[in-house]
């Protein structure tokens, strides 16, 4: 073993825990086991289905304490899964219907995440997501947010959200460019219900140094080619993909074509609550229905641990966690 086990795409508002979920609901009046339920989106087949579920989170976590709660929560739970890195990613905008600024809902995850990070002894960086929906001042207000917080923790950008419906990848090139500038790394949700050709624009016009899902990549020979000589990693999910339909079965997977194509790739579980999955349950499913190889494992391991975004030093804290 040769470098840890790292969670390059984990979707916060994804990864909660059932116990909690109960928890934040009762007070609000809310059936939380009905909500844990209900939130099983295997079987749901379309990624808009698959997003639906987030609706029924969102009521929870619009308080500081929820938020800074879960954050903590999911890196313990990374931890406690042996991994040596974790970076969580979430949308700060769809935490301020209870009153929340943009800026303390972020801080009050960056809260979260550095409290998690310091009881579990592993970094814990913070990947803002842009969502498709957004305006696009809105876009580079959070961008702009994410920048001036990045001494607080926050590594990168995403866009995230529904590319099925609508991938105006114009509008957000100016909060990507407002990320570049001010030092942040960025990867984009592209070909994951959308054509190949969403990867391609994803790194020319956004400047994706990693790519969420991807699967539709090898249907687009430029984005292939463009991938491979920037070294863009593809953040692999596969029960994620399969319950969003982007593939029919697991062995319809392309992560094995990807590799041969000279495509690095990594295995992340996107929403482990969602899809009931862990990242150990991920490989298994890589070895059973991928025939994936122990050589390719270290390989695999090695990408994902060379492609994250390493936790930025936070110069009025110190400790062992920060990365130089
Ligand atoms: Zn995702």
């Amino acid at each position: 073993m040769s470098v840890p086990q790292v969670e390059l795409h984990l979707h916060l508002d994804g990864a909660l825990r059932p116990a909690t979920i109960v928890e934040l609901a009762g007070p609000l009046g809310l059936d939380g086991e009905a909500i844990v339920e209900g939130l099983a989106a295997i079987g749901a087949g379309r990624l808009d289905a698959y997003l639906a579920h987030f609706d029924a989170v969102l009521p929870l976590l619009q308080t500081a304490g929820a938020l800074s709660r879960v954050a903590e929560e999911a890196v313990i739970d990374a931890a406690d899964q042996g991994l040596g890195h974790v970076e969580v990613r979430i949308c700060p905008w769809q935490h301020q219907k209870g009153g929340l600024t943009l800026e303390r809902a972020t801080r009050a995850i960056l809260d979260g995440l550095d409290a998690g990070s310091r009881k579990a002894g592993i970094p814990a960086p913070m990947v803002v997501c842009l969502l498709h929906g957004m305006s696009q001042q809105e876009a580079e207000d959070l961008a702009t947010l994410a920048v001036r917080l990045r001494p607080e923790g926050v590594v990168g950008l995403d866009l995230a959200g529904n590319e099925g419906g609508g991938f105006q990848i114009e509008w957000f090139r100016r909060a990507f460019a407002i990320a570049m500038e001010g030092g942040l790394r960025r990867t984009v949700h592209a070909g994951e219900a959308g054509p190949g050709l969403h990867v391609r624009r994803a790194i020319l016009e956004l400047g994706a140094e990693r790519i969420g899902h991807g699967t539709a990549i090898l249907e687009d020979e430029e984005a292939v080619a463009l991938a491979r000589d920037r070294g863009v990693l593809l953040e692999c999910c596969l029960s994620s993909n399969l319950h969003t339909g982007a593939i029919a079965r697991l062995e319809d997977h392309p992560l094995r074509a990807m590799m041969a194509a000279g495509l690095k790739v990594s295995l992340n579980t996107d929403n482990p609550t969602l899809s009931r999955t862990t990242l150990a349950r991920e490989w298994e499913l890589a070895r059973t229905h991928l025939g994936l190889t122990p050589e390719e494992e270290d390989t695999i391991r090695q990408w994902a641990w060379n492609a994250r975004f390493p936790a930025v030093p936070r110069p009025h804290r110190t400790g062992p966690l920060n990365e130089a």
